[in-house]
């Protein structure tokens, strides 16, 4: 079985921080996510929570609401003290609204490390999707550390990067031979690429996520929906992350 982990990154727009376009428009991802019948996550940061609380709770009937933590601050200039405030603060809102606890996680910008996976092992969350597992051609993310499986697995204590006895399963953003099923990635490359990448090789497992902002992005959603085709086409089942978390914590 080949697996696709489809995901939104909910936040504050990328070229103006203080607005919040992309969540207004998310209905045209949306409707591409209907049409084809795709389970998807939704990390959410915990402002956007807070302010559109409403409609988040008619999302959540479709799609799982998780965390990209409260303020969006990149972890490596928060202590743990800071980290601890910032995951009490949206577990809180989390369960007021809706009556159980959050089970996944995405650092923002992808920073994370062992500490910030052990704090988030031990405030219950059963997954992270943070690691970025392989070095994308052209941008370095600013989370991005080294070589990871590209798999989900559960990650060792001393070195998050490498497989071991942690509880907490890491769901990598893989992509198709380093290239990365990403927004800004999808609108840039001309179509064909990634119709090549998959003629060349079929990765058990791949993640497509996106932004919030990526909704306003014209591109995006004209050749999101041709990807969706082309993945199933090639075999490829959609799931969010905590139908990966069952599917992971069976074997
Ligand atoms: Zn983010």
């Amino acid at each position: 079985m080949k697996i696709c982990f489809v995901s939104i990154d909910v936040e504050s727009d990328l070229a103006k921080p203080q607005s919040f376009e992309g969540v207004e428009n998310l209905d045209r991802i949306f409707n591409i996510f209907k049409k084809h019948n795709l389970s998807a996550t939704l990390f959410i940061s915990g402002n956007v929570l807070e302010r559109c609380e409403n409609r988040i709770r008619g999302w959540a009937e479709s799609y799982e609401i998780a965390s990209h933590s409260f303020s969006h601050q990149f972890w490596n200039n928060l202590n743990n003290e800071q980290r601890q405030e910032e995951l009490d603060r949206f577990i809180n809102l989390y369960k007021r609204i809706f009556n159980k606890n959050p089970k996944g996680f995405r650092a923002p910008s992808h920073i994370i490390d062992n500490s910030g996976l052990k704090l988030l092992e031990e405030k219950g969350f059963s997954y992270d999707s943070s690691v970025v597992p392989h070095s994308p051609f052209l941008k370095n993310y600013r989370g991005y550390r080294g070589k990871a499986p590209l798999s989900p697995y559960f990650p060792n204590y001393q070195d998050y990067m490498k497989k071991g006895e942690m509880r907490i399963l890491e769901i990598p953003v893989s992509g198709v031979l380093s290239f990365p099923l990403a927004g800004t990635w999808i609108s840039k490359l001309p179509f064909f690429v990634y119709e090549l990448l998959f003629r060349i090789e079929n990765p058990d497992f791949l993640s497509l996520s996106l932004h919030s902002w990526d909704s306003l992005n014209d591109k995006v959603i004209i050749k999101l929906e041709k990807l969706i085709k082309l993945l199933k086409n090639k075999g490829y089942i959609f799931l969010d992350g905590k139908q990966i978390h069952e599917q992971f914590s069976k074997n």
